[in-house]
């Protein structure tokens, strides 16, 4: 329940910096699905086909343990930061937090003064409506671009060819975002959220947390009650750190003025037990090195890791057998094409003394497909080779080669 009611800052030295990070993060939330190079995405959960786009690399979502590995990296990356600066993520970066500060700034721009009054006073609250709606649309949209490539759900929307499944989405979307954004806006970091709920265990005494200088307070605060005024969360800071804080410093900013007439430091303002907090000790040090892991393993799976796995095994009931003056060895080749993309596989087969049956070897591997295909190699018996090396090649230039034994006489 707020103490008084709420008053929107224009402007503070936090304030202005918050309303640069947050257009940056929003802009950038909102551009992600349309980032695309060669028909791979940025980031998409492509729901439509089954697959997952990261950094312009198409994975199938049997290759879920990717995201997972992100999910990981993203998570500790957020336990870190809160292990050392508190909850900036909710205040500075949060869309929750961003959105909710952009339709404020429509609010105050539209919302009917007391003065105002009549027909012109609806007309203004229709308006303030109207523009929030619009708003959140946009954003309810952008987030169904993160499941449906942008540009089809556009070329679809075009051409009156959107799917049911689009169009269901969309609503979902618009009406979670809708209600969330407008009606419960900061009660929902209080109440819903749970990142909000895992803070207690995570800080230590040296996290940096927004706070109010009690001691100073006692002679110094006026009581003009601006930093509980313009505290979104409607808490009042001078009770100590409480849940709802998203140390948003829009506290610290109301109270710099107030001080200032009094030549005086803020009585509000970020503060921790070490000046300079320590970036690895403790907890923070193991949740570092599980981040470090995690992001050098999503690195190998998207910029090192090959879609083709080739595996070539003997048979070992056709070994060594002479037919026709050449000597014969039985092999089972698995190709195992672990992208999306179907793929040209061609295979061959060195020295030139070694010839390879079927001597087509041109295979279509479609995306996600595994075959396993019997192969013969065959050897003249006046030949003294053990061993020969299988290349397999994809219309890329990828190649492998495996080295393996070849049995003479059985
Ligand atoms: S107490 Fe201060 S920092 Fe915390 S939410 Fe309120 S205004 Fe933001
Ligand atoms: S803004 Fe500063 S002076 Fe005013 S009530 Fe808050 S702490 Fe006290």
């Amino acid at each position: 329940m707020r103490k008084v009611p709420y008053f929107h800052p224009e402007s503070g030295t936090y304030t202005n910096r918050r309303r640069w990070v947050g257009l940056f993060f929003f802009t950038f939330l909102i551009g992600v699905p349309f980032i695309v190079i060669d028909g791979a995405s940025l980031f998409l959960l492509d729901v439509v086909n089954m697959e997952f786009h990261l950094f312009f690399r198409v994975f199938p979502f049997t290759q879920f343990y990717v995201l997972f590995g992100l999910t990981i990296a993203g998570v500790a990356a957020l336990i870190y930061v809160t292990l050392i600066w508190g909850r900036v993520w909710c205040g500075w970066m949060c869309p929750q937090t961003i959105i909710t500060d952009f339709l404020r700034v429509f609010e105050k721009f539209w919302l009917p003064r007391k003065n105002i009054k009549g027909v012109k006073r609806y007309l203004r609250l229709i308006a303030s409506y109207a523009t929030m709606t619009g708003f959140v649309f946009l954003v309810a949209l952008d987030v169904v671009w993160y499941f449906i490539n942008p540009y089809d759900f556009l070329n679809r929307l075009t051409t009156g060819t959107l799917s049911a499944f689009a169009i269901g989405s969309l609503l979902v979307s618009f009406i979670i975002t809708w209600l969330d954004m407008v009606l419960v806006r900061q009660s929902f970091c209080e109440y819903l959220c749970p990142y909000a709920k895992m803070q207690g265990a995570l800080f230590s005494e040296s996290t940096t947390v927004v706070a109010y200088d009690e001691k100073r307070g006692e002679t110094d605060c006026t009581q003009c009650l601006m930093c509980v005024r313009v505290c979104p969360a409607g808490i009042d800071i001078r009770d100590g750190l409480q849940m709802s804080c998203i140390a948003c410093a829009a506290c610290a900013d109301a109270c710099e003025p107030i001080m200032a007439k009094k030549g005086k430091e803020n009585l509000v303002r970020y503060w921790s037990a070490e000046k300079i907090p320590s970036l690895i000790k403790d907890k923070s040090l193991i949740v570092a090195v599980v981040g470090l892991l995690a992001t050098i393993f999503v690195i190998w799976q998207v910029f090192f890791k090959v879609d083709l796995q080739v595996n070539l095994s003997r048979n070992p009931f056709f070994t060594g057998k002479i037919i026709d003056g050449q000597i014969v060895n039985g092999y089972t080749l698995v190709l195992d094409n672990l992208g999306s993309d179907e793929k040209r596989i061609s295979v061959s087969i060195s020295p030139s003394e070694f010839k390879l049956l079927p001597t087509v070897n041109q295979y279509n591997l479609k995306g996600n497909e595994t075959v396993r295909l019997p192969l013969m190699v065959e050897l003249p018996v006046e030949m003294t080779e053990t061993g020969f090396i299988l290349v397999v090649e994809d219309e890329e230039g990828d190649k492998k080669e495996i080295k393996q034994g070849f049995f003479r006489v059985k």
